[in-house]
């Protein structure tokens, strides 16, 4: 499932092929993408548009309408856009000068959100917290997300109200990076541990963006180099490069989780 670096990485390469360009049509061929509206009627309104501006927040694509309007778009588990054809294909753009840009979904989870423009900030503000990247991800804020809850913090950090955009793969690598045993509860962390786990997202995060992010192999995310650097997300039994421990696997909030049971505590 693509987390901040996947969808960054997505809205840099679908920027570059629309951004300024107007939309001549679009077709929806899965209904599902866009329930409860009508594909057909989302696919009017879009005909004609321009495209202004491709923005991120949390794991949410923008693209910005020159009418003010703004489709949100989420990829869950498979979505992608692709510019050449591809299998999967569930909607296409149709640009004026004849670009062609698909948007594919194996497994169809996907969704595309029409807002006027006077919904999208209210539509993302209850949805997502801050960017953890940006100055609003402090940990003042962070500890009082986490303040006097016992969920394991691992399932803590997957609150997109916490953190916008962060994911299984990048939580685990956080925690790593702090040296907080993810089973943890979040209410128990001290001060100067939230401080590091806040370090530690931010680092994991920054590292997925550089790789531009990771490619399990599955052809959704190609190009993607994050996979090879992986400290603990799906490393079962090899041993921990900061201290030399079996990595081992468990449970929170109904997600695998990878940690070093040597080192993070
Ligand atoms: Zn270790």
């Amino acid at each position: 499932m693509p987390e901040l670096p996947e969808v960054e990485t997505e809205r840099g390469r679908l920027a570059a092929r629309l951004e300024g360009r107007r939309i001549r049509g679009v077709r929806i061929d899965d209904e599902r993408l866009t329930r409860p509206e009508d594909p057909a009627l989302v696919a009017g309104r879009l005909g004609g548009e321009r495209v202004v501006a491709l923005d991120r927040r949390g794991k949410y694509l923008l693209i910005r309408l020159g009418s003010g309007a703004v489709l949100v778009v989420h990829l869950r588990m498979t979505g992608g856009f692709r510019y050449e054809p591809a299998s999967h294909e569930r909607a296409v753009l149709e640009l004026e000068e004849g670009t062609r840009v698909a948007y594919r979904d194996l497994r169809r989870f996907g969704t595309w959100t029409l807002l006027e423009p006077d919904e999208a900030e209210d539509y993302l503000r209850v949805r997502l917290g801050p960017e953890p990247l940006g100055p609003g991800f402090t940990a003042t804020f962070l500890a009082a997300r986490l303040a006097g809850r016992r969920a394991p913090v691992k399932a803590a950090i997957l609150d997109q109200r916490t953190v916008a955009g962060l994911g299984n793969i990048y939580a685990d690598e956080a925690l790593w990076q702090a040296r907080i045993h993810p089973l943890r509860p979040a209410g128990a962390l001290s001060a100067e541990e939230v401080a590091a786990l806040r370090r530690g997202i931010r680092a994991a995060l920054r590292r997925g963006l550089r790789r531009q992010g990771a490619d399990l192999g599955d052809g959704t995310y190609a190009g993607g180099r994050m996979q090879h650097e992986f400290r603990v997300y799906g490393r079962l039994g090899e041993p921990c490069e900061r201290c030399g421990t079996p990595i081992e696997k468990a449970r929170a909030g109904g997600r695998g989780t990878w940690y070093c049971p040597g080192c993070q505590v």
